[in-house]
């Protein structure tokens, strides 16, 4: 086959992906949702994944995310995939549906608050550092079983699940293991809970199979959207917070 080059060949691709790997773990490929991460890319482009019935977007950055929101389709809906600073918890509570990120209670506490003075609910993900890499947030995962009581305390935020970011390998096969301890890990999280957490969000553009085959629910995927990321963004963002580009 002739690679892709449209928007519309893009997707038409990675939803047969999800279709095959949905198919090979005898599961219905509407259990897997589609988030486009439109980090770096601009608001036209965020209009034409819309307009592709794409409604799942993914930021990972405070300033990006300001600036760009207010210029997409307001059928969008946002979710936050980054490391959240306790400094932009409020204009994370304002832009964001889901917070993915949440890494520590002392975040979520404070998003908590900033929920509260915007009088709404907010979901959060747990992002597990499954694999324990020094490079990337996340809580260990045993942290993050013994932190649910206290998170669900916050009468603001819903638990709706785990997240992870996978080491990166050119074989996504060798990935696997992080995944199924990531699915293992969420239901000792829902036995503490005492309630369900719907929400597994694993797998981008080069692992989404697998994560889909070890029970993955919403895959997060941007290069193979929308092809590399241009990188010129960033010079207008002089405040950018650290995050996974
Ligand atoms: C950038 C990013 C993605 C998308 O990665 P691709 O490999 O471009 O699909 C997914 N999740 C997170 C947390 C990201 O920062």
């Amino acid at each position: 086959m002739q690679s892709p080059t449209t928007l519309a060949e893009r997707l038409a691709l990675i939803r047969q992906r999800i279709a095959a790997a949905a198919d090979r773990a005898g599961r219905d490929p509407a259990t897997v949702e589609l988030m486009a991460v439109t980090k770096n890319h601009p608001a036209e482009t965020v209009a034409e994944a819309v307009a592709l019935g794409l409604d799942l977007m993914g930021e990972n950055r405070i300033q990006e995310a300001k600036a760009k929101i207010p210029l997409c389709p307001a059928r969008a809906r946002w979710h936050f995939i980054g490391h959240l600073q306790s400094n932009k918890a409020r204009d994370a509570a304002a832009l964001f549906q889901v917070i993915q990120g949440i890494d520590s209670l002392a975040i979520a506490t404070e998003l908590d608050k900033q929920a509260a003075k915007l009088g709404r609910r907010l979901g959060i993900l747990l992002e597990v550092n499954v694999a324990g890499e020094s490079s990337k947030f996340g809580w260990n995962p045993e942290a993050a079983v013994e932190a649910i009581p206290a998170l669900n305390a916050l009468g603001r935020l819903d638990l709706l699940g785990l997240m992870t970011v996978a080491p990166y390998a050119t074989d996504a096969e060798k990935v696997r293991p992080v995944f199924r301890r990531l699915r293992e890990l969420r239901a000792r999280c829902e036995d503490r809970l005492g309630a369900p957490m719907p929400v597994l969000s694993m797998g981008m553009s080069g692992d989404l199979e697998v994560a889909i085959e070890e029970g993955s629910t919403l895959v997060r995927v941007g290069t193979a959207l929308f092809g590399a990321r241009p990188s010129l963004l960033r010079k207008t963002e002089p405040n950018d917070e650290a995050g996974i580009a």
